[in-house]
């Protein structure tokens, strides 16, 4: 199968692993192009997983100076994924993931990410939303709607993030109307703008969740308005890097899609399926 992976992180922001570690890994792996995308930076980062200003010139130099050295053994991009709240400029970067990862109450940004912990989403949930965990999931996508014209991404992230401390819909079910017009609604929103959506395996590597992002039902849904997909790790580590990929590439062609995305040097290429 062509292996290519975009969505990875280093050492500059919350992953394990330094740049190099993970290209040899990618290198080591087969893939035939890889990319690391990490954290832009953002002025709020209670948790300290995003990049500093400084790391992200550190970033971009290592990187590229990575990119001439490992030329002759695999096809490097350097990536960033901007959170919609960052003012970083991407103009240096090769592709941008649009990622949301918090929101704003009452006009003010919660300090803490909706995928920093299960317990803190359930905090959250009581003490901003009444316990009414469908309006968080709402206030999410009404987020996440905004990321392609805001960050002017090539590839949208994680589409449904909320969801990730959901396993069986133990915090809101996902099947509830509520919840799937706030999705279509955001997905549609996105589609104007962006028409390529990552299928991202984090969360199944991370916390042994059954499903992707987006859900299937959701990927359905892209796969009838005729959106493009791109397989992602969004490894924290090394051996995660094109975690399930095989799998997710025969979910993709049982859902009806033909065709997945990989980058190249000219933009996006098809691979079909
Ligand atoms: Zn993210
Ligand atoms: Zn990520």
């Amino acid at each position: 199968m062509f292996l290519s992976d975009f969505h990875t992180h280093p050492v500059f922001g919350d992953g394990n692993n330094t740049c190099r570690e993970m290209i040899e890994a990618a290198a080591a792996r087969g893939l035939a192009a890889y990319g690391i995308s990490e954290h832009s930076h953002m002025d709020y980062c209670g948790d300290g997983w995003v990049m500093i200003p400084a790391g992200e010139r550190e970033y971009k130099k290592e990187m590229r100076a990575l990119q001439s050295e490992f030329s002759d053994r695999i096809e490097l991009f350097v990536g960033v994924e901007q959170d919609i709240t960052s003012g970083s400029p991407t103009d240096e970067y090769d592709y941008v993931i649009g990622s949301a990862h918090v929101i704003t109450v009452g006009g003010k940004m919660l300090h803490s990410a909706v995928d920093s912990s299960k317990e803190r989403a359930s905090a959250v949930i009581n003490e901003c939303f009444g316990g009414d965990a469908l309006s968080y999931a709402e206030k999410y996508f009404e987020t996440a709607a905004a990321v392609a014209k805001v960050t002017k991404c090539d590839i949208v992230g994680h589409f449904d993030l909320v969801n990730k401390y959901n396993e069986a819909d133990h915090l809101f079910s996902t099947a509830d109307p509520r919840y799937q017009k706030a999705a279509t609604d955001a997905m549609d929103e996105l589609l104007k703008t962006c028409r390529v959506f990552e299928v991202n395996t984090g969360a199944m590597f991370r916390l042994g969740r059954t499903e992707r992002y987006p859900q299937n039902w959701l990927l359905r849904y892209l796969k009838e308005r005729g959106a493009d997909v791109i397989l992602s790790s969004d490894a924290h580590q090394a051996d995660a890097i094109c975690y399930k990929f095989a799998e997710t590439e025969e979910l993709l062609r049982q859902i009806g899609f033909k065709r997945r995305l990989t980058l190249t040097q000219n933009g996006f290429k098809t691979i079909d399926l």
